[in-house]
């Protein structure tokens, strides 16, 4: 890759998630694996790495919202397809001509993809959502059987077909959490209520990254890991991706912009939050918010500059940031490594997430479009 003349690029290393994928189906040897893309792939671009996934042995591709569903149709990827957040009025039509497996948490769903697969004359296939204790999309338990009941009165229709029921946990990040088995529980008693009511779905699912990676009882056809996809450990408290087998896919790189000899006393960046201790070397980042940059990273980000760990001087701007580089020497053009996955000194996502007060799913997540992917 010739990124000399860059100003600053995010290495995605697809062997890399590639090599995540088949660590991942070994820790789930008993059942699929459904890549999650959404958010175009944690930011690392949804179509590269969902054809990686699928090369990798990944039998299902999960998203958030219809429109990267269809995106994904569009760019020619096939394969099973899930997508659940919906809202009323969303394009259950054009999911069902695209062979898109649709989630339904109320009845209000329901009815919408009726009518689409009506119109379609096609069968839908419709994964029912249970809420076992998230308490964010997902069926009640009270309205479960309800749901149960009429989407098997849709199937003997020739509607739709129920292919799946699922959920999704509050808090496999916290091993020994005592949610973890109560939500698994209820997951247990929706599946039971589904085939009360005749349902007999293809795949049961409900393990995310941490539930792959620690939660054997909760693979059960499918495990539907995202961030560990990308080689970030869900529980860091726990391990690092290495402890996993699971190596880091993004690189977020860039080229100095400018390096220059300021006095001591001088203020830097917006707000004069740092001030030069002495005569020193600063150099400017061509990186910001705007990128994907945490500002809340501001005095704390660090940065692996002329072989060392740099923090960020003063505050993040919208474009770029400063670091000190105290006596040592730089030109423009050199590299600064923001993060990597740590094994050639760099700081890694998680660095940055500690450093922002936040987690290294946002990290990635919010790279900006700004800054070009380079694939490897
Ligand atoms: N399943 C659903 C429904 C999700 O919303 C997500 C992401 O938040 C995932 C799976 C993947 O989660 P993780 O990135 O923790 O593996």
């Amino acid at each position: 890759m010739d990124n000399t003349a860059m100003r600053a690029w995010a290495e995605i290393d697809l062997t890399a998630l590639r090599a995540n994928v088949t660590a991942l189906r070994a820790c789930a040897p008993g059942a699929g694996l459904m890549a999650v893309v959404k958010a175009d792939a944690y930011g690392h671009g949804m179509v590269p790495c969902a054809r990686a996934a699928l090369e990798a042995g990944a039998t299902w591709l999960g998203t958030a919202t219809p429109e990267e569903a269809l995106a994904l149709r569009a760019a020619g990827v096939g394969g099973r397809l899930l997508c659940w957040l919906w809202t009323p009025g969303g394009p259950w039509r054009a999911a069902v001509e695209a062979d898109i497996d649709v989630t339904v948490s109320a009845l209000w769903a329901l009815r919408e993809v009726c009518a689409a697969a009506r119109e379609a004359g096609r069968t839908a296939r419709v994964q029912l959502k249970a809420d076992t204790g998230l308490g964010r999309n997902g069926c009640q338990p009270a309205d479960w059987p309800e749901l149960t009941a009429a989407a098997r009165a849709a199937e003997t229709d020739g509607l739709i077909k129920v292919t799946g029921i699922w959920s999704h946990f509050s808090c496999a990040d916290e091993p020994g959490h005592p949610s973890i088995a109560a939500e698994l529980a209820a997951f247990h008693t929706a599946l039971a209520v589904a085939a009360a009511a005749g349902l007999d779905p293809e795949v049961r699912h409900m393990a995310n990254s941490p539930g792959t990676l620690t939660l054997p009882e909760s693979h059960f056809d499918l495990v539907r890991p995202g961030v560990a996809l990308y080689g970030i450990s869900p529980v860091p408290q726990v391990g690092g991706p290495a402890d996993f087998g699971l190596r880091p896919v993004m690189t977020l790189a860039a080229r100095l912009a400018s390096v220059k000899r300021v006095p001591g006393g001088h203020g830097v960046s917006y707000g004069h939050h740092y001030v030069t201790p002495g005569e020193t070397t600063l150099a400017l980042v061509p990186l910001g918010y705007a990128d994907g940059v945490p500002r809340h990273a501001s005095g704390s980000g660090p940065v692996l500059v002329a072989g060392k760990w740099r923090t960020v001087a003063g505050r993040v701007a919208m474009d770029q940031f400063v670091v000190d580089l105290g006596g040592d020497a730089a030109q423009p053009g050199d590299e600064a490594v923001l993060f990597g996955p740590g094994d050639r000194g760099e700081p890694t996502a998680e660095d940055w997430a500690l450093a922002a007060g936040t987690i290294a799913y946002e990290i990635v997540t919010r790279i900006g479009t700004r800054v070009p992917r380079v694939y490897v």
